[in-house]
């Protein structure tokens, strides 16, 4: 197919904003293409070379572009700069400037196959005098192009295409083009759709057969499947009888969703949840998984994030959103900031797809696939039936450092819905909308070495209230935040004179620090809010048997306490009055919201 044909097409997609003529339009490009031709004119007009979550990218910046367009068209640099300023658009510039240009008459037009292979070569290019083939390239293809295919092959290379053409128009072209057209095909082909994430893929097959041959699309490890997501509700009485009054409930950890392709031999692949591919982001998690995972092949879901490995408290989320992205040090960032993988979910096991499966037998599944590691756990789950249950869950969820729960239905129609949002999942979360307005003063009892940039110091300290009339201090948080890089070379002095070998008798904690210390510094800290945990001893049992509570996300102020002693810190009682009049601030709950029966 010529390359104009595309072009023509793109030119009056772009003058319409009507569903169904973009449908036809598209319908009508694509009807007549087959195999390697109908999936590179696909993935063009999606503005891609292949499917999204490969991430290829041509690599093309303005300035390049606009010096091929200089040199395809024989104008200054620096005029093209200044029309495409003014045009606010390089490839509407390239179109004018080309139509302008008197130019050889092009002995051969171009088809879409070579538009594709160029680009391709545009994309491969890489190191040292790339930029110039990358030039040249481009300016071949335009010295080829009419005004107006230039204008789509600039726009292209820029990543600027705008066509307007979303997934779901494409599916339903594709639906016009090769299968009848019905609503129960346009299903099938979706699903093939969310399986592969490959439209070209789904394109060429359906091309090739109909939409029975759409059943030969299946899981592929490396492939990312689009991932399902869940609906919300505002009360756990909703939420239950959504789920027909019985539901698994899990912990809604608050990280990154992760989609972790596990081969049998190989490297591990991890997908976000736009189904980029993160697998070097978290270089610690892919051999992890491969000795956690029992018999690959498999896919398997979960979310990422940063846990303190001292105290297993999860921290929050913007640590580990701080390493996406990062191509640097990211040895360092490793230590800094350690995640764990909290697994929920699985589509593929020892080769085999389970996908279709209800949850709990997915469930089950998956705890007979995972051996948990320090860095890949399962995500916490419990049955619940009735809405007590489901809020002292909440509770424990939220004292685990989860934002709310997961609830999941349990019925035989619970299989994996790729792509899908619906009531299968519901999250609830329970948004705290005041932090806490008063400050602590704590007293250290405790010191954590650093790890990474903190190296060869303490990185954290170890935190505890004063209880008069058990006369001790009781632990109630690691705080690590709010310390320069001044404060912590100093600590140790600060410290020295209450050095302990042994655990101080008159300390609580279920943590065990690196280095204990006697009762005497007192630091005044600040938190997002007080929960429940299972590690603290502040006033130990006074809400719930066996539950200490604790300050999430803890922030040294930078007042050092030198004012007082430790028996004038905070004390126990009042830090468990704290945390009852935060409750009452807290967001409807299930138990306060007026809507709630
Ligand atoms: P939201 O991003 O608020 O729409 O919530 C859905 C997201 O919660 C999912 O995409 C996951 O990233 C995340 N999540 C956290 N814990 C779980 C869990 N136990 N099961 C499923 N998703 C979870």
């Amino acid at each position: 197919m010529r390359f104009a044909e595309l072009a023509d097409v793109y030119a009056r997609l772009e003058a319409t904003k009507a569903r169904l003529e973009m449908r036809h339009l598209l319908a009508g490009l694509l009807r007549p293409l087959k195999g390697r031709e109908l999936e590179e004119a696909l993935y063009l007009s999606q503005g891609l070379l292949r499917p999204e979550y490969e991430g290829v990218e041509l690599g093309v910046a303005d300035s390049l572009a606009r010096r091929a367009v200089a040199l395809a068209s024989g104008e200054e640099e620096a005029a093209v700069g200044r029309a495409a300023r003014l045009s606010g658009d390089l490839g509407r510039t390239a179109e004018e400037l080309l139509g302008r240009a008197r130019r050889l008459a092009a002995d051969e037009p171009l088809d879409v196959r070579d538009v594709y292979a160029a680009m391709r070569a545009i994309a491969a290019a890489a190191g040292e005098g790339s930029q110039e083939q990358k030039v040249q390239r481009l300016v071949t293809l335009l010295g080829r192009a009419s005004p107006l295919e230039a204008k789509y092959l600039v726009r292209f290379v820029l990543g600027t295409l705008r066509v307007g053409v979303r997934e779901m128009t494409i599916l339903d072209a594709l639906n016009e083009a090769f299968a009848d057209g019905s609503k129960e095909s346009r299903l099938r082909i979706e699903a093939a759709f969310n399986l592969s994430s490959d439209l070209g893929l789904v394109a060429v097959t359906l091309a090739g057969g109909d939409v029975a041959a759409l059943a030969k699309i299946g899981l592929e490890v490396g492939r990312p499947v689009r991932p399902m997501l869940a609906e919300r509700e505002t009360t756990l009485e909703a939420v239950l009888e959504r789920m027909g009054g019985r539901a698994a409930l899990e912990i809604k950890y608050d990280g990154l969703r992760v989609q972790a392709h596990v081969p049998r031999d190989g490297p591990v692949r991890l997908f976000s949840r736009r189904l980029e591919e993160i697998s070097a982001q978290f270089p610690e998690l892919g051999p992890e998984l491969a000795r956690a995972i029992r018999s690959p092949p498999a896919i398997v879901e979960g979310e990422c994030v940063p846990v303190d490995l001292d105290t297993d408290e999860i921290q929050p989320f913007q640590d580990v959103s701080r390493r996406r992205g990062r191509k640097h040090d990211l040895a360092k960032v490793q230590e800094e900031i350690p995640v764990r993988l909290f697994l929920f979910d699985v589509l593929l096991a020892d080769g085999v797809p389970v996908y279709g499966l209800d949850f709990a037998a997915r469930r089950a599944r998956l705890e007979q696939l995972v051996r948990p590691t320090e860095r890949v756990h399962l995500a916490t789950q419990r049955i619940v039936e009735d809405v007590e249950a489901a809020k002292e869950f909440l509770d424990e969820s939220i004292a685990a450092g989860g934002e709310g729960v997961m609830a999941k239905s349990l019925k035989p129609e619970s299989a994996y819905r790729a792509g899908a949002r619906g009531y299968w999942w519901i999250k609830y979360k329970r948004d705290y909308t005041v932090g806490l307005a008063d400050s602590i003063d704590g007293v250290v009892v405790g010191g954590f070495h650093g790890r990474g940039r903190r190296a060869g110091r303490f990185g954290a300290f170890l935190l505890a209230v004063y209880d008069p009339a058990k006369d001790r201090f009781e632990s109630f948080t690691k705080v690590g935040s709010g310390f320069d890089d001044a404060a912590l070379a100093e600590m140790p002095h600060r410290l020295e004179r209450w050095a302990s070998e042994e655990p101080p008798a008159n300390v609580a904690s279920g943590i065990t620090p690196d280095r204990w210390f006697r009762p005497g510094l007192v630091l005044e800290v600040r938190g997002a809010e007080l929960t429940l945990s299972p590690v603290h001893r502040a006033a130990l049992g006074a809400v719930r048997a066996g539950a200490g509570l604790a300050l999430r996300f803890p922030r040294f102020t930078g007042r050092y306490r030198t004012d007082k002693g430790p028996t004038d810190a905070t004390t126990a009682h009042e830090l468990l009055e704290m945390y009852r009049k935060q409750v009452r601030q807290a967001a409807p709950t299930a138990d306060e919201d007026p809507g709630a029966s």
